[in-house]
């Protein structure tokens, strides 16, 4: 394959967990692979056993609340690869409560990150994946977001994922006939930083249906 045929993928949140071990499979099948991560230097810690490994992983800071730095890796990407195959929206906080009494400046942080920050990368990347009329854009869901689901104790982060597999769906209907398509899935109950130690599931499983 030379490297214009190459595959890029970008992956947010992925200095650890499950964004972590989705950049390490769409490396091993030979994409290219930009690791988005909120701290720089974390980010390169991350990705320096991959690369070791030979695996072509580009680490590259990335706030998905910050404007300015969705701004900064989408220049970066049509800059280095002229393309962007895959868009992996998986970073997420996760702040616990009930909705009556909540915090409403910790909700709006939560809809920041793990709403609006889909939506802008993918307003900055769709155009660049419909010109070339491919695209997979993988939004990383939760159970927490289904409408059947009445689990009152992290509402935020819940609202936040109901609304994020709406504009799923949204965009799906928008940009399914450019050959960009947009999904969402749940990757279950995993052990993270954010899911803990006693979760079921792995690493490996939380990220195998995104990848
Ligand atoms: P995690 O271990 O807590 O990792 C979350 C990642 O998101 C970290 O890399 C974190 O970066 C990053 N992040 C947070 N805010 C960010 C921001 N503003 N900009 C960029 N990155 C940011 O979580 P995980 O368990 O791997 O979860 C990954 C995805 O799976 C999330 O969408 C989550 O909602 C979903 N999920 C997880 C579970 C579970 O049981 N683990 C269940 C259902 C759904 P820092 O290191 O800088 O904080």
């Amino acid at each position: 394959m030379s490297p214009a045929d190459k595959r890029v993928a970008l992956v947010s949140g992925a200095n650890r967990g499950i964004g972590l071990q989705v950049v390490k499979e769409l490396a091993e099948v030979g994409m290219t692979v930009v690791l988005g991560s909120r701290d720089a230097d974390r980010g390169e810690r991350a990705a320096g056993p991959l690369r070791a490994g030979g695996l072509d992983v580009r680490p590259h800071q990335l706030d998905v609340a910050d404007d300015a730095s969705v701004e900064r890796i989408a220049s970066f990407v049509v800059r280095e690869f002229g393309r962007l195959d895959v868009l992996v929206n998986n970073a997420a906080i996760y702040p616990v409560g009930p909705p009556l009494g909540a915090n409403i400046a910790t909700a709006r942080e939560t809809f920041d990150i793990n709403l609006f920050g889909p939506w802008q990368l993918t307003n900055a990347f769709a155009p660049l994946m419909v010109e070339r009329g491919y695209g997979r854009i993988v939004n990383v869901s939760s159970g927490s977001g289904q409408l059947g689901s009445l689990d009152r104790s992290h509402s935020a982060y819940g609202l936040s994922k109901a609304a994020l597999n709406l504009l799923t769906r949204l965009l799906a209907d928008e940009l399914g006939r450019s050959g960009v398509l947009v999904n969402t899935m749940s990757p279950g109950w995993v052990r993270t930083d954010m899911g803990g130690s006693y979760a079921p599931r792995s690493v490996e499983q939380g990220a195998d249906t995104i990848a």
